[in-house]
Order: structure tokens, then sequence, then C-alpha cells
């Protein structure tokens, strides 16, 4: 079986070649120029102070979690339906994830579950933007600020995407971003962290880099326990010439994700999107499968990836890892997480897929649901 079609890619042009090229014949290719440049291009485009790059959005995140002083006996609250990372970062720093439910129509951790799951040893708030939809921030702000909370967004989901107007990245007190290929824009391997505190800011930088503070002369004082996270200048050239296409992308992401929805609508196999998305950046586009559709989740999925579409499930529960079981969280601890993920299949999404691409893959889609009606009405 060969994918022909993949869930998701990079979009790389001469341009972005020409940009690393020229970073490769530079004097720095490790942490130079470019990637102060990158972190000032992040922050303008968003509307933030700072930005500090990190080699991958895993470690951007470990690196916030860090800057927020999380510790031993210290609780954050996230989403049960994201990537492992989002909460094996913190328990890395030696703090419990907490997993509030989602609130389904969005996929979104739930600001009321999250009001619930506070407890005197809560730190953090960590609502993550699934499939590139900007989480409620607005709620989540009034929640952190009522409670004495650090809000901290992944947000590797939504670069490009906007809130109430305002551009995501300076909504929260840090936003994580991932540039992994598949994401809005990529740098390869890389990740940044964006805030508007200064304090914060230095924190980060320090956890990029051995907990160091540069003296006179020679000098330098190693004032925390950290690694090397940096990201390069190579990266960051990327980085740079993909940013200018950003926006491009983003439309390109849009325009599929409303393809998709007029090609959907009238299917009483799928849920198509009801709930306003103007804002969001599309990174994934969720099918939802209902009825007996949703219990032939596995063999749709299996029948898409023989077509040679790449098809993903975004995401099985991250408690639901063995990992996280061997820690004891408990199955059912959010019923809403896990029965969306019973019935989620993510179908290709990305700026180059062409509308021929996207035509075959409803078209498959169509094929192997009458397929399976077909199965049921000759038992
Ligand atoms: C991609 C991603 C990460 C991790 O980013 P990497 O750059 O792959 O380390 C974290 N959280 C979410 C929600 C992601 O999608």
């Amino acid at each position: 079986m060969t994918i022909r079609i993949p869930y998701g890619r990079q979009t790389i042009d001469d341009s972005d070649v020409r940009a690393v090229s020229e970073a490769l014949r530079s004097d720095w290719l490790t942490q130079g120029p470019k990637v102060e440049e990158f972190e000032k291009a992040l922050a303008d485009y968003c509307g933030a102070r700072h930005a500090v790059a990190f080699s991958n959005g895993t470690a951007a995140l470990q690196g916030a979690y860090a800057a927020a002083g999380l510790a031993a006996g210290d609780e954050f609250i996230t989403s049960p339906l994201t990537f492992a990372a989002t909460a094996t970062a913190g328990l890395w720093q030696g703090a419990t994830p907490v997993f509030a439910d989602i609130d389904e129509a969005t996929g979104n951790l739930d600001p009321q579950a999250c009001a619930r799951a506070i407890t005197p040893r809560t730190r953090a708030l960590v609502p993550v933007d699934y499939a590139g939809r900007p989480a409620d921030l607005d709620a989540f702000r009034a929640l952190a600020k009522k409670h004495g909370l650090l809000l901290i967004e992944d947000a590797c989901h939504a670069l490009g995407a906007s809130c109430g107007g305002r551009r995501v990245g300076a909504l929260s007190d840090m936003t994580v971003f991932s540039f992994h290929p598949v994401k809005s824009i990529t740098t390869g391997e890389g990740g940044a962290v964006l805030t508007d505190d200064a304090g914060l800011r230095d924190k980060l930088a320090a956890f990029r880099q051995h907990g160091i503070r540069r003296g006179e002369d020679w000098l330098y004082y190693v004032e925390s326990m950290a690694l090397n996270y940096r990201l390069t200048d190579m990266q960051s050239a990327l980085g740079l010439s993909q940013l200018k296409r950003l926006d491009s992308f983003v439309a390109r992401r849009r325009a599929i994700a409303a393809r998709y929805q007029k090609a959907f609508s009238g299917w009483s196999e799928v849920e198509t999107e009801t709930s306003p998305v103007d804002g969001s950046a599309w990174h994934l586009y969720v099918l939802r499968l209902r009825g007996a559709a949703a219990a032939k989740r596995k063999e749709i999925f299996q029948a898409l990836r023989l077509a040679g579409i790449g098809v993903q499930v975004h995401y099985i529960p991250v408690y639901r890892h063995p990992f996280y079981e061997k820690l004891g969280y408990p199955r059912g601890l959010c019923p809403k997480a896990e029965s969306l993920y019973e019935r989620i299949i993510s179908l290709p999404m990305y700026p180059t897929l062409t509308p021929a691409q996207q035509d075959e893959v409803v078209a498959a889609l169509r094929r192997i649901l009458d397929g399976l009606y077909a199965d049921r009405a000759s038992r």
C-alpha cells in the first residue's frame, strides 16, 4: 500500500531553498543572527513583544513549563485531545498533568470542566488550539486571572489563526508553536514560545541554553539546570522564508476546508462543522463519523489507507497511552474526549493539496461509505 495523498505535508519552494543555501554559506550555522531575525518576525506577525525559538515544539513546551516555574507538587490542567508532548513536557519538569474534558462541538478544552479541575496545587492552564481552532481564550484568560494561574497556550496547530480579530500568539501569557513539517510553517524541526513578559522571555532564553547568563569577557554563569535546545540559523532562514507565505498557506487551508464542508453537506454519515470557525488555521480537517458509520471507523480508516489516502486519527486521548495508564490515569476520565476519539478521522489537509486530489479523497470516502451500507443491506 503506498500513500499517494498524505494527511499533511510541507510546502517548500525555490525561495526557501535559496534562503537555506544562503544561511549555509554564511558565518553562522547554529544559533546566530537569523534566529534573532526569525524571533522578531514571529513576534511582529503575532503582535507579541518577544519570541524565543527552540529546537522543536516539545522543547518549547518544556521551556514554557520551566519558565512558569512548574515543579514537583504542581499541577497543570490540559486537554486529553492532544499530542502527548503537551502533557509529557510538563511531567518532565516534575509537575502533574490534570486532564479536563473537552467541548465536543470544537474538540477544545472546556473552560467549565477546566474550572472544576482547579485545586490549590494548580499553577497553569494549558488549552490546546485543536486542529487550528483557537480555544475559548477569553474564558481561559478570565479563569487564569481569577485564580492567579499562568495561561500557557499550546498553539502548535494554530500559527496564523485568530480569535476575536486578534492573532493567536499574543493572547496568553505564553503561546507555544511548532514548526514540524505538517504544521502551518516549517523549519524541519523547530518551535517557539511567544510572550509579552520580559521576565519570562529571559527564563525561556536561559532554559534553551544551559541556564547561562553571560558576564563580561570570558565570564558566564550557569544559574539553573538546563540543556541545549537551540534552533539553528539554517532552520531560522527557512522559517523566515516560510513566514512570508504563512497567510497564503492559511488561506489555502481555509479554502480546502470550505470545499470539504461543501462536499460533505447532506451526507448523513458525517457531521460537518457547525460552530463558527472563521479564525481557525485549519491544521487538520477532522471528519466526524456518526451513527452506523461511526461504529465502522476502523474499516473506513483502513479502506482509505488502502486507497492510498494517508488518513490519521488525532488523537488517542493522552491518558489512554500505556505510559499514562501506568501512572494511574483511569479509562473514562474524560468521556467526551473518548467518545469523540472513537468517531474521528483526519483527512488530507495541506496547502498544495489540489482540487483533483481532494475530489479523489471525497469520492473514495463516498465509495467506501456506500460499500458499508451495501454490505449491511445484503445481510
Ligand atoms: C506538533 C505538536 C507538538 C510538538 O511539536 P514538535 O515540534 O513535534 O515537538 C505539541 N503539541 C501539539 C498539539 C502538536 O501538534
